[in-house]
């Protein structure tokens, strides 16, 4: 039997590590020129710029996610993961307050922000049994049956009871429970603010848990790993090779490339959903899930901005909430605080006594970049957003200017580029009192969509979680028994 998976990020990967273990010859076509796609780190003169993993949830033993980090080889003993603890720091003039993973220590002067408090520790105590169950299909057959628990399911009721709550109010609507501003700054720090405040709460419940790290070597150490554990296995990879179409034959299915057309028995779509939908068939779909995510889906957005700087930065949180003294105008948003990250600690990021430097600048900005693109203005918009940054930054944080050796800058329509992400979006995520548009694992015997457009909305779970699935779901069709290690 024979699988083609479309994808090479952490979906497809997962998928055809899974696919090749259980027996089939699985190739990988990627368009790009190595494996992660949205999870991805990279270089520019010495300095190494972490462009995906901020957390990775399923770091630690208990979390039923790690098992699949483990088998798929994502996290080997060459990327242990460092827990951060306070996981941000608020950094406004002198101030700094620190987010514990217990929140001890916040400042919570008046009885609203008391109340805010409580209720957010309490919320956060609802989700310590969430996660997401690794199970096994019904009917699949199995080497290493993962049995179905009840008692982990009812373990999650109470997170399941106050989910109706949570998703009808953004991030930013719920940090507003605090009248003191540091507080809402800092507590926007953890997630994109548009989102739904579930995935606040959740992520923080992650790092109640001790969950959530960041391990060694970053994005593309992880999908290095993976791309080794399946190439060890015999799997191919063929990357720069772009899939262009998919066509049913009198066998099974085939995938168009510029090059060629190649058979097999199955193919998993792990690119965006969003955007295979429309262009990798002959006619864009039109089942009913298809119209409805056509027409629903917003997209999350953001800029991502890099620094590479000759100063260790060693007096700095590694995780920050920048709170500036004029606002920064960038591609038509407006931002109060910046979320930076940097990266003094991480062996080989920076050369010695140097240090890289990130900031993602949440909100939509694809239809911003595009005119710009059209009009020619694009490279020069680019500048004038670094630049803007760099003063911003540099008022709060002195050291860095003078200090610039590189600077780094990604764009909605650089996802696009790179990922085929619909409207350049960096990741599936759920607004506030929107419905949940996804993409059905099996859309019909042999083929099958796996990634951040299946199954629940977010970053690395969903994508591990799906591919996963979508590998059971292919077993489970062709009648092959599915292997995990
Ligand atoms: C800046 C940033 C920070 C993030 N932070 C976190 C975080 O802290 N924690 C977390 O959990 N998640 C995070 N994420 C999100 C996470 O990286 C993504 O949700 C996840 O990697 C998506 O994986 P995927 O396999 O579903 O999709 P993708 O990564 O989009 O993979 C799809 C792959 O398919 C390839 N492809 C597309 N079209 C074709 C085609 N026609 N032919 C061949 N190949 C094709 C693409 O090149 C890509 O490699 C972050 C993402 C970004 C960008």
């Amino acid at each position: 039997m024979k699988v083609i998976v479309i994808g090479a990020g952490i979906s497809g990967l997962t998928t055809a590590i899974y696919a090749r273990r259980s027996g089939w010859e699985t190739v990988i076509l990627e368009k790009s020129a190595a494996p992660g796609g949205l999870s991805t780190s990279w270089t520019r003169k010495g300095y190494t710029f972490e462009g995906g993993i901020h957390w990775l949830i399923g770091a630690i033993e208990s979390i039923p996610l790690h098992s699949v980090w483990v088998e798929t080889g994502a996290l080997k003993e060459n990327n242990p993961v460092y827990f951060k603890d306070p996981v941000y720091t608020l950094v406004d003039g002198d101030v700094r307050i620190p987010l514990y993973r217990d929140f001890h220590g916040l400042p919570a002067g008046c009885l609203r922000d008391r109340i805010a408090l409580l209720s957010l520790r309490f919320h956060v105590w609802c989700f310590r049994h969430f996660h997401q169950p690794i199970t096994d299909l019904p009917g699949l057959k199995v080497e290493h049956p993962c049995p179905f628990s009840l008692w982990e399911y009812v373990r999650m009721l109470p997170a399941v009871l106050i989910t109706p709550f949570l998703i009808l109010q953004s991030s930013r609507s719920y940090v507003r429970r605090f009248s003191n501003p540091q507080m809402r700054a800092l507590l926007g720090a953890v997630v994109d603010p548009g989102i739904n405040a579930l995935s606040l709460i959740y992520t923080l419940s992650t790092f109640a848990a001790g969950d959530s790290g960041y391990p060694a070597g970053g994005s593309i150490r992880m999908a290095t790993n993976m791309a080794e554990t399946f190439t060890s296995m015999g799997g191919k990879i063929r990357y720069r090779t772009a899939a262009t179409g998919i066509e049913k034959t009198t066998g099974g299915w085939a995938v168009r490339t510029a090059a060629e057309l190649i058979e097999a028995d199955a193919v998993v779509i792990s690119a965006d959903a969003r955007s295979a939908i429309d262009k990798l068939f002959t006619q864009p779909l039109q089942d009913t899930w298809a119209r409805k995510m056509r027409k629903g889906l917003e997209t999350t957005q953001c800029m991502f901005l890099g620094l590479g700087v000759k100063t260790p930065l060693s007096n700095w949180p590694r995780s920050m909430q920048v709170v500036l003294h004029k606002p920064l105008q960038a591609a038509g948003n407006t931002y109060d605080s910046l979320v930076v990250n940097i990266y003094p600690h991480e062996t080989g990021f920076a050369p010695e006594g140097c240090c890289t430097l990130t900031c993602l600048l949440h909100g939509r900005s694809y239809e911003y970049w595009k005119r710009a693109k059209d009009n020619g203005s694009y490279m020069q918009e680019k500048h004038a957003v670094i630049d803007a940054f760099t003063e911003a930054l540099g008022d709060v944080i002195p050291e860095i200017m003078d200090n610039i050796v590189v600077t780094d800058m990604a764009t909605p329509l650089t996802y696009e580029r790179y990922c085929n992400t619909f409207e350049g979006s960096y990741m599936s995520a759920w607004p506030a009192r929107k419905p949940l548009y996804h993409a059905p694992i099996r859309y019909e015997h042999g083929l099958y969509f796996t990634g951040q457009r299946t199954l629940y909305s977010g970053g690395l779970p969903p994508a591990a979680q799906s591919g996963r699935l979508a590998a059971q779901t292919l077993c489970k069709d062709f009648g092959t028994v599915f292997r995990d290690r």
